[in-house]
């Protein structure tokens, strides 16, 4: 059995390609950086990779993270501009460190090291994201914007992997980190158990370490549909405790035969699949709850 989910309909190619890998015998690990390879190099998504989200100083500063559920070793870069494939610098510092994370400026020169090649401005941040940029950067109103690709798969050897990417959310503060490369929340698999990654407002996730609830419950019994339904509702409803007014919060699970499952708080949320025997096809999912009409009433 083979499987892989990815979020949002961007994600489509991504599960696509991952299908090309995972069918033929391909790795977990292999089917996860390659399907998200293309949505980073895709231009028209605005949330991860080139094409993405400046922050508030115009910068185009990228998050990845990948995990391996057969080892629990992690790769984690954050802040890193002038690469186009986060994702494999990530993976690079999962398979060629004795670390987890690198930011900034030290994750871009561990990356001219191993070789990866620099990706210019001029290349990675399009017309578009200038744009918008220039229009919304001086705007009193909250900035809109933000996603993630989160990605799951099970090979047929029964690995589990996990891997995130996003620029984050739109015009964030330089520095910013949300929970894309934060593990736990953004990202967590554990092969024989299963795996979970996230998206929405990483802040919000952060406070409630989504992932490694959703995969803790897996390994108490829960299918995965309960416990991506659980891990929504509590942190959504302990914000609320905290005196907090939730902002998005969707989450994506895979279970170690391959049973997905996806859970939001919010109008809109969809992700990509592929499975044995199901062609790449998008999943919608209904709020379980909706923090905008609960805010409205
Ligand atoms: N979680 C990402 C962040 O906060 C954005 C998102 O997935 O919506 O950076």
């Amino acid at each position: 059995m083979w499987s892989m989910i990815a979020t949002w309909p961007f994600s489509l190619q991504c599960v696509e390609k991952g299908e090309e890998i995972l069918k033929g015998g391909g790795r977990a690990l292999d089917a996860v950086e390659r399907g998200i390879h293309l949505v980073e190099t895709d231009p028209t998504v605005d949330c991860v990779g080139r094409g993405g989200y400046l922050n508030a100083d115009g910068e185009l500063a990228l998050d990845a993270a990948m995990m391996d559920g057969d080892t629990l070793k992690m790769g984690v870069v954050a802040c890193v501009r002038g690469f186009e494939h986060p994702v494999s610098i990530a993976r690079a510092v999962m398979e060629k460190t004795k670390h987890s994370i690198l930011v900034g400026q030290y994750a871009e020169s561990f990356a001219r090291r191993m070789g990866f090649q620099e990706a210019p401005p001029e290349y990675m941040i399009t017309d578009h994201a200038r744009l918008k940029y220039e229009a919304e950067k001086d705007k009193a109103t909250k900035p809109s914007g933000h996603d993630t690709i989160g990605c799951v798969a099970l090979d047929q050897a029964g690995s589990l992997c996990v891997a995130t990417s996003t620029s984050g959310a739109n015009l964030r503060l330089p520095g910013r980190v949300g929970d894309t490369p934060i593990i736990g929340s953004g990202f967590y698999v554990q092969s024989g158990v299963g795996g979970a990654a996230a998206t929405g407002l990483g802040e919000d996730i952060m406070r409630t370490c989504c992932s490694f609830r959703v995969v803790d419950l897996m390994r108490r019994g829960l299918s995965a549909q309960d416990a991506v339904n659980e891990v929504v509702l509590t942190a959504h409803y302990t914000l609320k405790q905290c005196g907090l007014k939730p902002d998005c919060i969707a989450l994506v699970c895979m279970d170690a035969r391959g049973n997905t499952a996806g859970a939001c708080n919010h109008k809109g949320f969809a992700y990509a699949c592929a499975r044995e025997g199901e062609a790449p096809h998008l999943v919608e999912v209904p709020p379980i709850i909706d923090k905008d009409e609960e805010q409205e009433g």
